[in-house]
């Protein structure tokens, strides 16, 4: 086998821009080439995983299969690539420490001065190329989260340089950089993009490609100065102007030849590229029949004056796949929760929806807002989806409103509820007690076996499926037997039969009412949508809205 290769995606100028989606694509580019293809992230972050990370400063938690808690962009490698990574492919700085730390103590430096140089970017090649072996792959790549000349991704640059100077043939290095338009001048400025390059060669890197973000496609006169200026050949500056969805990116970044410019800089053979199934569903994805318009109520939408669906980005994809598989245009609205509680949004609005999810969540804000919203879906018979907390509380909603245990609730919320219908799982009771919270919910995949007829196996079409979960609470064992005489089944079990996986009213109660314990939403897949979000998207197309708005 021919040596590995490795790409490091780096962002110059600043965040946001796309990183994941960028690194994502040339992945996809790579492996439609048929080379094989890995993909790592690091997170500067001290956290040691993304799990005690709020959404609304990070976005969402995204779970690998293995349990580890990761940032979303894993999510979009995933999705893009239908791979399934290993908690090796990411990486926060408090990981890396941790482990350093770890070896120094049982001596394993052999008594030497551990140092930040050498020693960290040496336990930073250590994981990637520990990730390139796991994945057999020809090429890998290295996103580096945050901005170029961040203090905090210096040691992650440190890497990448360490890693080019030892086989400089192998290495390769893209920028993504932003080039911004003033309103008041209205001409493209590459000045930034020219900053950046030079912050990058003051870490010993240089750039092999530019991609060059911006609202519209860059003309010819600025990549000629951004190629002068920064050094690179004018056809190796890629235009990657803003696009109506991210799954154009990848076809984009071809037409301007990505592929061979990658395998050409690696010194590897050119190879045709195969997206045509890639180029059909992004097709038929804007060739929708009508829409499903889906509202979403949930808490970690504001930052500052901004709404951020970045919290639910895999809720959000998730839905989008099942949309396009069904020839529907997704629309999607985001409601916050609390808003049904001090009367901002009146339930009747829940009307113009032809469906309703609930993602997951933690702690109360909302809480009595989702619970009204739930109770509402199921009344009026508005198809609803409830993911982790989402289907928790639809339980709740039943045991209050149906069997009549006043005051019943989950522990999470309220301890001493005469009713905890919803309650700490056995396993996870000194976790919360000692307050020994990060990493320790029960995460992962997990087998679950499903009720032969009911709306979940229709779906799924088989009787034992493998989903991941994120949550320390779950249905109290002690109250199944009053759960389900108000009607609401459990489809979805463990295979000891201990928990509640999932939760529905059948076919013949309710169009769609169903909630899963875990999150069928790290699972859909461009090419494969989600099974569930399959059916819900059915079930919404067919409701009638009364005003569509
Ligand atoms: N807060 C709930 C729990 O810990 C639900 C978690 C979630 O929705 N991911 O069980």
């Amino acid at each position: 086998m021919a040596a590995p290769k490795y790409i490091f995606v780096v962002g110059g100028v600043m965040s946001g821009i796309g990183k994941g989606v960028a690194t994502s694509s040339i992945g996809l580019i790579l492996k439609s080439k048929g080379f094989k293809v890995t993909t790592l992230k690091i997170d500067p972050y001290i956290n040691v995983d993304a799990g005690t990370m709020n959404p609304t400063e990070h976005g969402e938690v995204f779970v690998l299969e293995d349990g580890y808690e990761t940032d979303q962009d894993m999510g979009n490698y995933e999705r893009f690539l239908n791979e399934t990574l290993p908690s090796i492919n990411y990486m926060t700085t408090g990981r890396v420490y941790q482990e350093i730390i770890r070896r120094e103590r049982n001596l394993e430096y052999g008594g030497k001065n551990v140092e930040v140089v050498p020693h960290v970017p040496l336990e930073v090649i250590r994981r990637i190329k520990t990730a390139q072996e796991a994945a057999k792959a020809d090429i890998t790549l290295v996103e580096v989260g945050g901005t170029i000349g961040e203090y905090q991704s210096i040691i992650f640059l440190e890497a990448a340089r360490m890693m080019k100077q030892e086989a400089p043939a192998d290495v390769a290095v893209v920028m993504l950089s932003y080039v911004p338009i003033p309103n008041n001048i209205g001409e493209m400025k590459t000045k930034p993009t020219q900053y950046a390059s030079r912050e990058l060669n003051s870490a010993g890197l240089q750039a092999d490609v530019i991609l060059a973000r911006a609202v519209v496609p860059i003309d010819a006169k600025r990549k000629e100065k951004i190629a002068t200026f920064c050094n690179v050949r004018p056809e190796r500056v890629i235009s990657a102007p803003d696009v109506d969805s991210i799954y154009d990116v990848p076809l984009n970044y071809e037409k301007d030849g990505m592929g061979d410019i990658i395998c050409d800089v690696l010194g590897l053979e050119r190879r045709p590229t195969d997206l045509s199934q890639w180029t059909a569903f992004v097709e038929k994805s804007k060739n929708g029949n009508g829409e499903v318009h889906i509202a979403v109520v949930g808490k970690y939408f504001d930052t500052g004056d901004f709404v951020l669906a970045d919290s639910y980005i895999s809720v959000l994809e998730s839905l989008k796949h099942a949309a396009y598989y069904s020839d529907k245009k997704l629309k999607i609205s985001y409601l916050g929760a609390k808003n049904f509680e001090n009367g901002t949004l009146a339930l009747e609005e829940l009307q113009k929806y032809n469906g309703i999810l609930i993602p997951g969540g933690f702690g109360e804000t909302g809480i009595e807002g989702k619970l009204k919203v739930i109770q509402y879906a199921r009344e009026q018979k508005i198809p609803y989806f409830g993911l982790c907390y989402g289907m928790q509380l639809m339980v709740v909603e039943s045991a209050r409103n149906v069997a009549a245990l006043v005051g019943a609730n989950t522990t999470e919320i309220n301890k001493d509820t005469p009713y905890p219908v919803i309650a700490v799982m056995e396993s996870q009771k000194e976790n919360v007690e000692k307050g020994n919270m990060g990493g320790t919910m029960r995460l992962g995949s997990y087998p679950c076996i499903l009720k032969e007829g009911s709306v979940a196996a229709t779906a799924y079409g088989k009787k034992e499926i493998i989903e991941r979960h994120r949550h320390r609470y779950e249905v109290n064992p002690q109250y199944i037997p009053q759960v389900e005489a108000t009607g609401l089944v459990f489809s979805g079990r463990s295979p000891d039969g201990v928990l509640m996986e999932i939760a529905e009213l059948t076919k013949e109660q309710h169009p769609f009412f169903l909630g899963t314990q875990f999150h069928p939403e790290f699972l859909s897949r461009p090419l494969d949508p989600h099974p569930l979000f399959k059916a819900f998207i059915k079930a919404a197309s067919e409701k009638e809205v009364e005003i569509s708005g």
